[in-house]
């Protein structure tokens, strides 16, 4: 092999080698691999009515859309179970992961997403904020532009074997008082923070074992606010994930470590899956 080739074929070793790095092979952990690369989508509402449409809200069709691109780029969704048994060394996640994320407990998910998902065969995580799940249920105030989920209608979701209720907090997903959702305000005691963080997500996790019967596995943090102090009170809780706001894909070695600071992209109308996993983004 003369010098010119040898050198070809060392870079292409080398572009596949790196190339892998990045796409990642889903084998277990505590094998020797790549890191797996896992992409997470973030959802809240979805509204029929073009003129609701923004940030937060996107169409029906949008969704489709998004679940068909996917679905047809071999991506495959997966649960925060699927994370937690893959780190454990229990099971396998799929060649192609991807984790679709529906935040707060609209009814809109219940009304357009949950449909859609049954359709394709998509699994779906749903945060659910404790206080309007109590709220909805005791009032029965059905209006898709505002409403939140039933405990019934949350249980039958989580009953589909599609979709994973996790912990949105009970009552922290507020801006009040100085306090941004379940973060720690400034000046106030580590012990009094860590006590008030510890009722709220006790409480919700208490909630969805009696309404449900399943424990959440994941703190969503409300309005994506992060504060380090939280972290032992959630590993205090059992839980073992934590969803964030941070703009990043995600790439898992199988430490556990890595799932309590699971980063999403926000999907707004206008977007596309597929404009938000194929653009440049930083990964890590
Ligand atoms: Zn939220």
């Amino acid at each position: 092999m003369n010098n010119a080739r040898a050198k070809r074929g060392a870079l292409t070793l080398c572009a596949l080698i790196a190339l892998s790095a990045v796409r990642g092979t889903a084998v277990p952990a505590g094998q020797d691999s790549a890191a797996v690369e896992l992409p997470i989508l973030m959802y809240h509402h979805i509204l029929k009515d073009k003129t609701k449409l923004g940030k937060y809200t996107i169409s029906p069709e949008e969704l489709e859309a998004d679940l068909d691109w996917l679905l047809r780029e071999g991506y495959e969704p997966v649960t925060v179970q699927q994370l937690i048994d893959w780190t454990n060394g229990v099971g396998e996640l799929p060649a192609r992961p991807v984790m679709l994320t529906f935040d707060d407990g609209y009814e809109s998910f219940y009304a357009y997403a949950f449909p859609l998902l049954q359709a394709k065969g998509c699994k779906a995580v749903y945060s659910v904020i404790g206080r309007y799940a109590d709220e909805y249920t005791e009032q029965e105030d059905h209006h898709i532009n505002y409403s939140h989920c039933t405990w019934e209608q949350i249980a039958e979701l989580q009953g589909s074997g599609l979709v994973e209720i996790q912990n949105h907090s009970y009552d922290l997903h507020t801006n009040e008082k100085g306090r941004k959702g379940s973060m720690k305000v400034s000046g106030e005691a580590v012990s009094a923070y860590q006590e008030r963080l510890q009722d709220d997500i006790g409480r919700m996790q208490e909630l969805c074992q009696s309404r449900c019967g399943v424990t959440p596995t994941a703190f969503t943090y409300p309005f994506g606010g992060v504060s380090e102090e939280a972290l032992p009170v959630l590993r205090k809780m059992g839980l073992q994930a934590a969803l964030t706001c941070r703009e990043q894909v995600n790439l898992l070695t199988g430490d556990k470590e890595e799932l309590f600071s699971l980063g999403r992209f926000n999907r707004a109308t206008g977007q596309s899956a597929a404009s938000l996993l194929k653009r440049e983004i930083p990964v890590g």
